[in-house]
This record gives structure tokens, C-alpha cells and sequence, in this order.
């Protein structure tokens, strides 16, 4: 009998230490995995900053879009702001209504549901001011410069931001041309005249997150420049974001109708948990543009 009491009460501890190790070794193996993955998608010599906006500046923030979803690779970063006391106005150029419909409503309602799903999208980011015109998606090539350009800058007159952030006006991300005439025309603005802004901002990836994107991105594969010469900016600032993967995976999903291209500027995120996934893609990257009124 003795015996017996002996050897249940040994094994039970032993079961626990076991199972116990085995946990201890699959985290383990998580945290190194996290750690690889992150050094392989990211370029850590970017410098990381706390914030894009000089202490000694108004917490004021524009950032222009062609199309509502645009923001997705700046969530992180807007959220971030906006929880620090960042007073953020957020532009579209279009309203997304030439995109793909997600199977969820007809074509011409598109329109009107994305500027319905913004709402929400500006909600979760804390966004003050939304703004979103009616310049043709897909066709803003089609439209005079000049009035696009009055749209801007009579939204830089109103909130009077100390930085702007928008698409780079070498690719437009990926080669579309609302993406890169937005990010033109935001530039040829403040080069003309700065007004209340400091720096300007143009959203853009490392090299080896580009890298991922051409071998998992349909739309990078077909779109994005073979010579790297004529790729994305290089970033000269990043952004920690981990901390705002919550709101940002919200994001992603407010936009209902666009779960077919989410996937592009958030490859394989439908099927990773969002902690896990911030955790890798734990930066957004930007290039400071110096603007004639910087001291
Ligand atoms: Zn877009």
C-alpha cells in the first residue's frame, strides 16, 4: 500500500513538470520565432521615433488619401497619435466606388457603403475630422490638377497641421495613379507653400518588406517596378506599432467590402491572430520630406 501512495504522489508532480517544460519550450520556440520573422520582414537600421511630430509643434496631423482603406498601412501610427492627444484630420480624395464590391452590395451603392465603413474606420482611430470628396476612383488622372490641389490646400488652410502624412510621389505605393498623383499634388502644394506644415510625411516599406510583397502580393507582383531604382523612397523614420494591433486589425475588418484586397498591404493577416501579427509587422515606415520652411 505504501508503495502505491508512494508512486501517485511522484508521478502527478512529474506530469506537471513535463507538461509544464513542454509549454516553456513552445513559447520558447515562439518568442524566437517572432524575433526572426520580425528581423527578416523589417530593416532595423530605420531609426525608430516615439513620434512624427517635434514636442514643440501644434499636435496637429493631416494625412490625405485617395481612397477610404489607404490608411490601413498607417494605422498603427495614426492610433498611436491620436491616443497621445494628436488632433487628427483625415482626407480621401475618392470614395473608393470603382473598387471590388466584396459580394456585399451592388457597384453603384460602393460608393456610399465605404464612406459608411470610414465612419467607422475614423472612429476606432480617434480621427476628429473626416473628410472624404468625390473626385473619380481610379480616374483622378482624368481630373485638372488645379482643382485637386485647391481641395488640399484649402484643407491645409482649415486644420493647419504641423505634418502631413500621404502616398510617396515616385510609385504611389505600388504604382497606382490616384496613389501617386495624390502624393504628387500634396507635394507640388507645399512646395509652393507650406503654410502651417513642418514636415511632410510620405507613407513607404523597407526593402525586405518589398522583397516579402513580391514573392505574396498579387498587386506587387503585376504592378511593382522590376529596377529597385525605380521602387519606394527609402524610409528614413519608423514607427512602433505592436502596441495598436488591436485597432489596427479592426481597421482592416471595418472595411467589410475590401476583404479581397486587404490582403495586399496586409499579406497573410486573415491568418495569423492579430497580436501574433503586430508583433512581426511591428513597424510602419515613412520618408521625411524636408519642406523649403523648415528651419
Ligand atoms: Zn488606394
Amino acid at each position: 500500500m505504501g508503495q502505491t501512495i508512494l508512486n501517485k504522489s511522484t508521478k502527478k508532480p512529474m506530469l506537471l513538470k513535463i507538461s509544464l517544460g513542454i509549454i516553456f519550450f513552445f513559447l520558447i520556440l515562439m518568442v524566437i520565432g517572432i524575433a526572426l520573422l520580425n528581423g527578416y520582414i523589417n530593416d532595423k537600421s530605420i531609426t525608430v521615433e516615439e513620434t512624427l511630430i517635434s514636442k514643440g509643434d501644434p499636435q496637429k496631423l493631416l494625412a490625405i488619401f485617395a481612397h477610404p482603406d489607404d490608411e490601413i498601412m498607417v494605422a498603427g501610427t495614426l492610433h498611436k497619435l491620436a491616443e497621445d492627444g494628436v488632433d487628427i484630420t483625415s482626407l480621401y480624395l475618392t470614395r473608393g466606388e470603382a473598387g471590388p464590391t466584396g459580394n456585399l452590395v451592388p457597384q453603384e451603392k460602393l460608393g456610399a457603403e465605404r464612406t459608411k465603413e470610414m465612419k467607422e474606420v475614423a472612429k476606432i482611430l480617434e480621427i476628429n475630422q473626416l473628410q472624404i470628396f468625390d473626385y473619380p476612383d481610379g480616374g483622378l488622372q482624368n481630373e485638372d490638377p488645379a482643382v485637386i490641389k485647391k481641395t488640399i490646400t484649402k484643407a491645409i488652410q482649415k486644420s493647419k497641421p504641423s505634418i502631413i502624412i500621404t502616398f510617396d510621389d515616385k510609385l504611389g505605393l505600388y504604382g497606382h495613379s490616384d496613389h501617386l498623383l495624390t502624393g504628387k499634388y500634396v507635394k507640388e502644394v507645399l512646395v509652393d507653400d507650406a503654410y502651417t506644415v513642418r514636415h511632410l510625411y510620405q507613407m513607404t516599406l523597407p526593402q525586405p518588406m518589398i522583397d516579402t510583397a513580391l514573392k505574396i502580393s498579387t498587386t506587387f507582383k503585376e504592378r511593382y517596378p522590376k529596377n529597385p531604382e525605380d521602387g519606394l523612397p527609402k524610409p528614413t523614420v519608423a514607427i512602433k506599432m505592436a502596441s495598436e494591433a488591436k485597432e489596427k486589425k479592426a481597421v482592416v475588418e471595418a472595411h467589410k467590402t475590401q476583404w479581397q484586397v486587404t490582403g495586399d498591404v496586409q499579406p497573410l493577416h486573415d491568418k495569423i491572430p492579430y497580436w501574433l501579427y503586430y508583433r512581426i509587422f511591428d513597424r510602419e515606415y515613412f520618408t521625411k520630406v524636408e519642406l523649403n520652411s523648415t528651419p
